[in-house]
């Protein structure tokens, strides 16, 4: 009988490059247009807002917007009853409560937001939403079974991820630590609780200090612009004064959702300086991660607040996550890693999504996103040429996404190993259903069929079923 699979990275490859490409080159210079310009006037709700005034953390903190109601009200007329009651629908089915900012709500093409890739990010349509992949588990990435401390993830040998915070500036529909962030919603109604609080911050430090083989430690969340500035200095100070640290950064979406706070909350920008300079006077760094998804969530505003941020010797990296409908066209994605690179963001990772509740229709194949890898290599400089990763379900951590050992395309089952990370594991990550053909689809709905796929995959070296469970 034939195989349906590649057992190959070879077979694999030959096939991509034989599949017709229809995409056209990048404008050179497209990524060099920003909008500027007063673009939130055009939103009912901010149409008297000045820019001096629109330009704050403040204004952007409290106009914020938290519900369908508040929503309604500062758009006004410029959406429709139906598109209200499908986000209302849409809410009901997500893991993350709505949070959005004046500046992105102001991004959103509100001619056509269903194909928005900023409206697609955060404001859930129960119209666009697909059912979850049968292996889906809440927390794919088994963070909290590698948690030594609540809220320290210590899975690779030599760095570790500290959760100081469970909010963020904004919620993204996608989160993969919706387990944890931000407030619970009726699909996910019992988060596990991060807040900001010195004692657990304390028995974090604690742990790091024991380890000496820790050298370098994110700080994400939730958000690093959810720190206080007293805080975010505190963190700062304490982890570099570890002798055996040698980096640290901070994880934060600010940046992309909120760039304003970096030249109007100095308290926050000049403590950040502190500790970057602290570092740079122990011969250690600091640095920002940030997270940007869409070309059109940079615009001349961001360009304001990374001046200063360059200015200061502030290096930012970026971390994108791979999405349909956003970021997995071949050119858009072209556009935002040279936009990030014009504005001295280092793109750096660019991940495949994670399998999270609710946002099926945000996946894309291991195969596509393969292909718009190989379209942004090449188009800048390699430094400014992220990688393209899996973060494999049960905690194989970060994989080279063409690292794949094996790939049943048909079926839509990669398995990666991780010999640093979990040697002698194997891991998994599955295709989106609506990316497989229709026999394909149709067996991942039989219980005994998906038995008989993902063992398929795992036995084709003998090895044994490990590292996820059933769900049926
Ligand atoms: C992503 C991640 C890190 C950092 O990994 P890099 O590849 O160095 O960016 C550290 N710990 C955990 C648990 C992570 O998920
Ligand atoms: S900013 Fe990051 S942590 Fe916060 S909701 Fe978005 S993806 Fe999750």
């Amino acid at each position: 009988m034939e195989k349906n699979f590649f057992s190959s990275p070879q077979a694999e490859v030959s096939r991509l490059d034989s599949a017709p490409s229809t995409d056209g080159q990048l404008p050179l210079f497209e990524h060099r247009e920003l909008l500027s310009g007063d673009y939130w006037r055009r939103i009912p709700g901010f149409s008297k807002v000045g820019s001096a005034e629109f330009q704050t953390h403040s204004f952007q903190q409290r106009a914020t917007v938290t519900s369908v109601a508040q929503l309604r009200a500062t758009l006004g007329g410029l959406a429709s009853e139906a598109f209200f009651d499908d986000l209302a629908d849409g809410i009901r089915n997500a893991p993350m409560a709505l949070r959005i900012s004046p500046h992105l709500l102001s991004l959103i093409d509100w001619e056509d937001p269903a194909e928005d890739p900023i409206r697609t990010q955060f404001l859930p349509l129960r119209s666009c939403q697909q059912p979850d992949h049968p292996m889906l588990q809440l927390d794919s990435l088994a963070e909290r079974k590698d948690s030594p401390v609540p809220g320290l993830t210590h899975r690779y040998p030599d760095k570790a991820l500290f959760l100081p915070v469970d909010t963020c500036p904004v919620y993204c529909r996608f989160c993969t630590r919706s387990y944890a962030v931000g407030a619970g919603t009726e699909l996910v109604s019992e988060k596990l609780k991060l807040h900001a609080n010195q004692a657990r911050w304390e028995a974090a430090f604690t742990y790091i200090e024991s380890h000496p083989g820790l050298e370098d430690i994110v700080i994400s969340g939730g958000d690093s612009y959810n720190l206080r500035a007293e805080h975010l200095e505190a963190i700062g100070r304490r982890l570099l004064g570890i002798p055996h640290v040698r980096r640290i950064r901070f994880a934060t979406k600010g940046l992309c959702v909120m760039p304003q706070k970096i030249l109007s909350d100095v308290h926050w920008t000049d403590a950040l300086t502190r500790v970057v300079e602290l570092a740079r006077r122990l011969h250690k760094s600091a640095v920002v991660h940030t997270h940007f998804n869409s070309p059109n969530e940079i615009v001349e505003a961001t360009q304001r607040a990374m001046n200063l941020l360059v200015e200061r010797g502030i290096t930012v990296r970026c971390q994108t996550v791979l999405q349909r409908g956003v970021n997995s066209d071949a050119e858009v994605m072209q556009l935002l890693i040279k936009r990030l690179g014009y504005i001295n963001i280092q793109p750096y990772y660019v991940y495949f999504h994670d399998l999270v509740p609710g946002v099926e229709d945000l996946r894309t194949s291991l195969a596509d996103g393969l292909h718009v890898e190989k379209r942004v290599r090449g188009t800048t400089a390699g430094f400014h040429t992220p990688a393209f990763v899996v973060d494999t379900m049960g905690g194989g951590g970060k994989r080279d996404a063409h690292s794949f050992e094996y790939y049943d395309k048909e079926n839509g089952i990669a398995v990666f190993t991780s010999p640093s990370v979990k040697p002698g594991e194997r891991f998994l990550y599955f295709d989106p259903l609506e990316s497989l053909g229709e026999a394909a689809q149709e067996r991942w709905q039989i219980p005994s069929e998906r038995r008989a796929m993902v063992g398929e995959a795992f036995e084709w070296r003998g090895e044994q079923f490990r590292g996820l469970e059933w769900r049926e």
